[in-house]
């Protein structure tokens, strides 16, 4: 009892799921199929428009066809018109919804109406198979449409046949005949729909599997980029950029500076206050010098308590400016982090390459790196400069 209630759930959360891809298929199919009508209704008005009745009966049937096809040309033309407009444009869903339903009413009515008037000279119902075969094959019926759709058809079959079909043993025996044809729309229909929802659940998840892939990839290529703890560039992104920066400057004649940065006494932090204390300081300068970068500079930690900042289009003299009011702002700022008195300072060594002048990034980093030990040496929370040899 409870399975067939979710399956009830599922089938309507699909049909829910699956509307907009539903009316556009249906839209789509409609401007195809809509055209192929009208010239099928001119060739039957041309040929009953020859033929002479030959009784009174025959004359009513004749006029009867002629009419039903008439009318037929006029409604498809009509829709074949409205599909063609309406296909490229999505966002009148109500109007192509109501075309769709026009189009699979019209032509079941059609069916039954034509199959009803041919029962005056013929037994035979195949314009009612066809159209509902046609009609179950060509648009798409979410399952309890299609049993309302196949029903009402019956109904109208039964009823039109009622009044055109005098011998009782042919008015039973299409009577039988009008309910599976009926029959084998609805089950066409519920054919196309279980496809349908399978082919678009299967959409569906390629869909979010792509998704889920991109969010993965996306991710991945963060971190192989970054840094975790401090969520600043890793040396292996770092390097990439500084090679293209400096390749960039050298090309525009610009000058850039490169600043090896590292915390005094690190050590002494972690081995008084904690590793995890350490950590917060690392992120806390991380953040410090992050907010003090222009969007142009790049800015990475290498490791440990080392970063690496290059500031392009920047001379000399601009990056000392630069180094010193970052070794300031360590110095201020980073005195008490989580209520401990850490007093961080960080010493720098910088290098540079003026305008025009060609260098190597190891050059650059071997004369950061010569600055930075001379910053240390000469007693820590200093900035040193060096030029490249
Ligand atoms: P100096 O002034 O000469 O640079 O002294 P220092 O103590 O900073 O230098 P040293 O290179 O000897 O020590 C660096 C320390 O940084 C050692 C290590 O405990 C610490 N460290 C490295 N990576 C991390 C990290 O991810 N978190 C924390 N909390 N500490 C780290
Ligand atoms: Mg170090
Ligand atoms: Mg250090």
């Amino acid at each position: 009892m409870r399975a067939w209630r979710i399956n009830w759930q599922t089938i309507a959360e699909k049909n829910r799921a699956f509307a907009p891809q539903l009316l556009e298929q249906n839209i789509r199919r409609l401007r195809l199929a809509a055209p192929w009508i009208p010239p099928l209704n001119l060739m039957h008005i041309w040929l009953f428009w020859q033929r002479q009745p030959e009784s009174a009966n025959e004359a009513l049937w004749r006029q009867g066809i002629l009419a039903a096809h008439t009318g037929m040309l006029v409604f498809f033309g009509a829709l074949a018109l409205a599909a063609w407009y309406l296909a490229s444009r999505p966002e009148l869903v109500r109007l192509r919804q109501i075309s769709v339903n026009v189009a699979v009413l019209g032509t079941l009515c059609f069916a039954a109406l034509i199959s009803a008037i041919d029962q005056l000279v013929t037994s035979n119902i195949t314009p009612l198979l066809v159209g509902c075969s046609l009609t179950a094959l060509v648009f798409l019926h979410r399952p309890l449409s299609a049993l309302w759709l196949f029903s009402l058809t019956l109904a109208l079959f039964l009823f039109g046949i009622q009044q055109t079909q005098s011998t009782p043993a042919v008015l039973l025996s299409n009577q039988v005949n009008g309910l599976s044809s009926c029959s084998i729309g609805l089950l066409l229909a519920w054919l196309q729909w279980s496809n349908f929802v399978q082919i678009n659940t299967q959409k569906q998840r390629l869909q979010d599997q792509a998704q889920l892939l991109e969010e993965q990839n996306h991710k991945l290529s963060y971190l192989a980029e970054h840094d975790p703890l401090s969520g600043l560039l890793n040396r292996r992104a770092f390097n990439g950029i500084v090679e293209r920066e400096l390749l960039r400057c050298q090309r525009t004649q610009q000058p850039l500076c490169l600043l090896l940065l590292d915390l005094d006494h690190f050590k002494t932090v972690n081995d008084r206050f904690g590793h995890p204390l350490g950590d917060v300081v690392i992120k806390r300068i991380a953040a410090l010098l992050s907010s003090q970068v222009r969007g142009l500079d790049s800015l990475a930690r290498l490791g440990g308590e080392e970063f690496m900042l290059l500031l392009v289009n920047c001379d000399r003299e601009q990056g000392l400016q630069i180094a010193e009011k970052l070794r300031q702002l360590v110095e201020t700022q980073l005195q008490e982090v989580d209520g401990k008195d850490v007093a961080v300072t960080v010493s720098i060594g910088m290098s540079y390459l003026d305008a025009g002048q060609s260098g190597t990034y190891d050059s650059l980093y071997v004369a950061s790196d010569r600055a930075l030990y001379s910053a240390k040496q000469d007693g820590r929370n200093r900035v040193k400069v060096a030029a490249p040899s």
